[in-house]
């Protein structure tokens, strides 16, 4: 199962969100310019469970709210849909009860017709709670369906060195990897290689059905370089891992497209901030909807089918 066409067109992974929690904490470089807190900030008027989460500067404020209330949704709904299971908070934060985590699974499991994708940047934490299931009886990891696709967020060499080791560590059927808003180079085949995978008869070696990368948007969007981008995509060229490269974000360099023709000229002249790269090379800020997510001339947007999963 797929997001819709119409999602992958735009950039999108995910169909709908699950909202069974809202609220943050950052807890990473990746969390400085948070949509989410934003989207919050913005809405707390007009959406009840958006209330009393951000502070005057339209940051997370550390409180998390439980939404019981939303727990049977997919059960609600009988079109197969790719779940992003809580889009503005982290289904791990050490604000969330272990119970009420193996409740969204539990309801989630209710309904296995969709596909949950459960992303966070507290790989330590899921993984105590897979240990914290385990030894429960009633609940076993093994018992987790294909349905469950669990990933962590990554945006540098050294997040990845943790949190993927974490990550594929885990007994689950379906892994991803987000690069999202990609901040450095990043090499994930010390990590996790499908297609050694695939032939090594002595050493099992990890592998994910997905990675997912992009840059950042918003008005303090930091810039994102095509050769962090080329590095992993040939890294997952090389290991048979689809690779979704959701978009570029707020910069685009000059490799990627021609500033010289409409519709850069009147952007760049009238926004002249640009970011100067170790190479000399420049990214330009022309803005998330021109510098779009061609890389090199092509999208690259892959996403897995049921018979095209690593495992
Ligand atoms: S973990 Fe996600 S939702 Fe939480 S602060 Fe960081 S970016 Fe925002």
């Amino acid at each position: 199962m797929k997001p819709s066409e119409k999602r992958i067109a735009k950039g999108l992974w995910w169909d709908r969100n699950w909202p069974v929690l809202e609220g943050c904490t950052p807890c990473s470089p990746a969390c400085d310019n948070c949509f989410a807190a934003k989207y919050a900030h913005r809405f707390k008027d007009s959406l009840p469970s958006l209330r009393g989460l951000t502070n005057q500067e339209g940051k997370w404020n550390g409180m998390v709210m439980i939404c019981r209330d939303q727990l049977k949704l997919p059960s609600t709904i009988k079109k197969p849909t790719v779940w992003f299971v809580t889009e503005r908070s982290d289904l791990f934060h050490p604000l969330v009860p272990f119970g009420y985590i193996q409740a969204v699974l539990t309801y989630a499991a209710m309904a296995p017709h969709h596909r949950y994708m459960i992303l966070t940047k507290r790989p330590e934490r899921m993984a105590e709670f897979f240990q914290w299931m385990n030894s429960e009886s009633t609940y076993s990891v093994e018992t987790l369906q294909d349905c469950f696709w669990f990933g962590v967020t990554v945006w540098d060499q050294a997040s990845a060195d943790r949190s993927i080791p974490i990550l594929c560590g885990l007994q689950v059927a379906h892994k991803f990897i987000s690069i999202e808003p990609m901040l450095g180079p990043v090499n994930i085949l010390r990590h996790c290689n499908r297609e050694a995978a695939a032939h090594s008869r002595f050493r099992p070696v990890p592998c994910v059905d997905l990675v997912i990368c992009g840059g950042e948007s918003g008005h303090e969007a930091r810039a994102l370089s095509p050769e962090w981008v080329n590095f992993l995509r040939y890294q997952c060229t090389d290991a048979k891992i689809p690779f979704f490269f959701k978009q570029w974000g707020e910069w685009s360099h000059q490799s990627q497209a021609d500033f010289t023709s409409s519709p850069f000229t009147a952007l760049s002249s009238r926004n002249a901030m640009y970011h100067v790269w170790g190479d000399g090379t420049r990214s330009y800020r022309v803005g998330k909807k021109a510098a779009g997510r061609l890389l090199d001339g092509k999208e690259h947007m892959e996403f897995p089918g049921e018979s095209e999963c690593a495992q």
